[in-house]
């Protein structure tokens, strides 16, 4: 039995990549007879709305995909989000980073920069105490990152096991909001969540993510990270790629009971099997190519 959760950003209505994603995540908790919860990750205030967590529950209830007990909306939980900021900053996880975008941007393009790029150059990993208050001084506020060294073992239970490299993440944004990284484990923690089941554009940060459950002491949760759904032209699926929402196939005849089943195909399962009938490893391993010929 594995706990699972759909934890979506409420900022537009839900495309099917990801109802995709959420019925893989339903399916590997429900099948299991899992709880499966829902989370509203809220954490970008100018963008998340109520009104696309409304949207966003009615789709999914529509699909069939129920949950157990109320949804949590992140931005509740910012308490619990800075106790542990602070436990990991007492423990020396942390460290102090005043740069912008654009200065890790310069950092990571500069010749001697680091060769591998996605991760933080570590610009401000070794200031000094005199480097920080002159920073204060000139009146920059500083995101919070994670001290984090070394690679991981992420073992991924659609891809297999995977060592990743943990980067410095930023735990808590200069404007001193919970940055997604540190509150997402804090609150699958909180909801009792063990699989986490989501698109694999996320694969890279299950490294400190899970380093930071280590360090805060809370249960490791297993990972099963799905390919993402793909436009015909193999760009990461989004609005512009035209009927992609549930409100979107219904203006153009499409039922959602016609998308559950087109899901269902997409996922190697028979169309009207139920959740006992899911299995992991009927999931092709390449990307989905989502085009109107699938409906
Ligand atoms: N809120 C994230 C998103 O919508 C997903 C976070 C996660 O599943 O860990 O992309």
């Amino acid at each position: 039995m594995a706990n699972g959760r759909f934890a979506p950003s409420p900022t537009g209505d839900l495309h099917v990549g990801n109802l995709r994603t959420a019925l893989i995540a339903w399916l590997c908790a429900r099948s299991t007879g899992g709880h499966f919860v829902l989370r509203f990750e809220d954490l970008d205030r100018v963008t998340s709305r109520p009104e696309h967590q409304i949207g966003q529950l009615r789709d999914l209830l529509v699909l069939g995909l129920d949950f157990d007990g109320e949804p949590l909306v992140q931005s509740t939980r910012f308490d619990a989000h800075h106790e542990a900021i602070d436990a990991l900053a007492t423990a020396g996880h942390t460290y102090e980073c005043f740069c912008t975008r654009r200065e890790i941007a310069e950092a990571v393009r500069a010749p001697n920069g680091p060769m591998e790029s996605p991760g933080y150059p570590g610009t401000c990993r070794t200031l000094t105490d005199h480097q920080r208050a002159d920073h204060h001084a000139a009146g920059r506020r500083p995101a919070l990152r994670l001290r984090g060294h070394g690679t991981t073992i992420v073992n991924d239970l659609f891809r297999g096991r995977v060592e990743l490299p943990v980067d410095d993440v930023v735990i808590r944004r200069n404007d001193g909001v919970p940055a997604y990284n540190l509150a997402v484990v804090v609150d699958d923690a909180y909801q009792n969540v063990e699989e986490v089941v989501r698109a694999d554009d996320l694969l890279s940060s299950a490294a400190p993510q899970a380093r930071i459950a280590e360090l805060l002491g809370i249960s490791p949760v297993s990972y099963v990270h799905i390919p993402l759904v793909v436009s015909p032209s193999g760009e990461r699926l989004s609005k512009r790629d035209g009927a992609v929402t549930l409100a979107d196939l219904r203006a153009v005849g499409v039922t959602p009971a016609q998308v559950r089943k087109m899901l269902n195909r997409s996922i190697g399962m028979n169309e009207r099997a139920g959740s006992e009938h899911f299995d992991l490893v009927a999931i092709p391993p390449g990307p989905w190519v989502f085009t109107a010929a699938e409906l």
